[in-house]
């Protein structure tokens, strides 16, 4: 298991958004491991509770808010309570996203609306209310937007959350350049399939799918949430100074070759059935 000098964060105050399952619990633990105190924001109080008392257990504090990204008001109300505990903010994960099969023409302006509220809305209203804040407090700050490879792939059975990515891209492309002058790096940590819970249940209920994808990943395996962790421990820490208005793939390969498309719309094609 590698690790990093358990002072790598210290001092340091991150939000992680999402942060009561998969990815983003994989990124506070792991933050926690290396000095952070930790802020979990999403809508499940109960499962945010539970890493806060996973964090607590690693000797940081933590503290978990319940918040829809989707509503500016709840995220300013989020950060408020963020800096009324902790005093300042120094990183910003925009972890949280939604995602679901459907193939293009089937996708209803409902459907599409839920994944890119979540994702652009969501992000935008964090980073530019986390943002704010950290110019006021010029501490400079760090905030990292855990995208994927949809946007160069493409993703079919996905448009709403490929295109939603695509545009945070961007978004972390433009805060990079206008916040430099202020300290604050911008970057993109984009994960391959990762094996979490959510993404299980989801995305590949299908067994002979799982095999298809596995086969087409490089490094023959899915990631681990805590191998997402490592890159934005990289990203946000010292180490990391340089690093601004890029994307590190965290993919064991599989950007290179991509999921063959076959394989992705057989997948669409069957959850219709
Ligand atoms: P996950 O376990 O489903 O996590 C998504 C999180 O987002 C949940 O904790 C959820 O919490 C939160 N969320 C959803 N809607 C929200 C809202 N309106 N406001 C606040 N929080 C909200 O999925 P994951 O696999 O860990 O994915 C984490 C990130 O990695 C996502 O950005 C995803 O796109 C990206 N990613 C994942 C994979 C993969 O293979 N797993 C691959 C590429 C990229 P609540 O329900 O409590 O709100």
């Amino acid at each position: 298991m590698p690790t990093f000098s358990s002072e790598a964060l210290a001092g340091k105050v991150a939000i992680v958004t999402g942060g009561g399952t998969g990815i983003g619990r994989g990124i506070a633990l792991e933050f926690a491991k290396v000095g952070a105190d930790v802020v979990l924001a999403s809508r499940k109080l109960e499962n945010l509770e539970r890493v806060a008392t996973e964090v607590r257990a690693l000797g940081r504090k933590a503290l978990a808010v319940q918040c829809d990204v989707r509503e500016r008001a709840q995220v300013e109300a989020m950060a408020a309570t963020a800096l009324q505990t902790f005093k300042h903010i120094d990183i910003l994960v925009n972890n949280a996203a939604g995602n679901f099969n459907v193939p293009a023409e089937e996708l209803s302006p409902n459907g599409w609306s839920a994944v890119v509220r979540i994702v652009m809305d969501g992000t935008w209203n964090c980073s530019q209310v986390v943002g704010k804040e950290m110019i006021a407090a010029k501490r400079g700050g760090t905030i990292i937007n855990i995208t994927s490879n949809t946007p160069i792939t493409g993703s079919p059975g996905n448009v709403h959350s490929a295109s939603a990515k695509g545009a945070v891209v961007a978004m972390a492309h433009t805060l990079a350049l206008e916040w430099a002058k202020h300290r604050i790096r911008v970057m993109c940590v984009a994960p391959g399939q990762t094996e979490t819970e959510g993404v299980r249940q989801q995305l590949w209920k299908n067994p002979d799918s799982d095999k298809k994808y596995l086969q087409a990943i490089p490094a023959g395996r899915y990631a681990r949430p805590e191998e997402v962790a490592y890159a934005c421990i990289f990203v946000a820490s010292e180490a990391g100074a340089y690093l601004t208005g890029s994307t590190i793939y965290v993919d064991g390969g599989s950007t290179l070759v991509s999921v063959p498309a076959s394989v992705r719309v057989h997948e669409v094609g069957e959850t219709k059935s």
